[in-house]
């Protein structure tokens, strides 16, 4: 079982992991593509976003990455951002602690990134709190459930267009299993949200690492 729309009820419960970007004055929304690089579904992805001058996230899996070098040059080279899906995508709930962190770092030797996302959304407190010294671990405000066998593209669409708002972080894969559904869903979704005036960023250490928005008024106002 899963949630689509992260309840803020979690959100608040891992208050140092980033669901959704909170501050900006356009309405923005950052998308974010899972589990690749692999050539049958990665490159048409950086050319749906191109189309659209879309920025967005990858977390990269390691092994996949060392296998296509090329397209981590590509993702970078079109100005995206990569981040760490440890190098087997582990399940943290699943693994010991010294493993799980050997394969993050197994990881960051293919995937040069301070941005980190958990397999599965899952960590133990103990992987959370030594993984948050050294990177920005990135969850996720919505997921698109492209994924998953049970659902139709259409419901995949209504997922993201249901529950995202500016500012926030959506899941998408370009692996193998979700590639039907993505090819029908990306193109749409970016016609969608270009029409009502968003622009499509990638998450960067910069823009994770700055302090809260509330905290430019209350400057401004002393
Ligand atoms: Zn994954």
């Amino acid at each position: 079982m899963y949630l689509v729309k992260t309840p803020r009820v979690i959100q608040k419960l891992f208050p140092n992991f980033h669901w959704k970007i909170a501050g900006a004055e356009a309405p923005v929304i950052y998308f974010t593509f899972d589990d690749g690089p692999i050539p049958q579904v990665t490159p048409w992805v950086l050319e749906q976003l191109a189309a659209y001058d879309a920025k967005a996230t990858f977390f990269c899996v390691g092994n996949n990455a060392r296998r296509y070098p090329e397209l981590m040059t590509a993702t970078l080279a079109a100005g995206h951002s990569v981040g760490n899906h440890t190098m087997r995508h582990l399940d943290g709930w699943k693994s010991e602690n010294v493993p799980y962190f050997h394969d993050v770092r197994h990881c960051a030797l293919q995937v040069k990134s301070s941005l980190f996302r958990p397999p599965y959304g899952r960590l133990k407190p103990s992987q959370a709190q030594f993984l948050q010294r050294h990177y920005e671990i990135v969850m996720w405000d919505v997921l698109s459930g492209d994924f998953d066998a049970e659902l139709t593209p259409e419901d995949c669409f209504q997922n993201v267009v249901r529950n995202a708002e500016s500012g926030s972080i959506v899941v998408f894969h370009d692996s193998l299993k979700a590639e039907d559904k993505l090819r029908d869903i990306l193109p749409r979704l970016l016609a969608h949200y270009a029409a009502l005036g968003y622009r499509f960023e990638a998450l960067t250490p910069a823009l994770l690492q700055r302090p809260a928005a509330v905290a430019l008024p209350q400057l401004l106002t002393v």
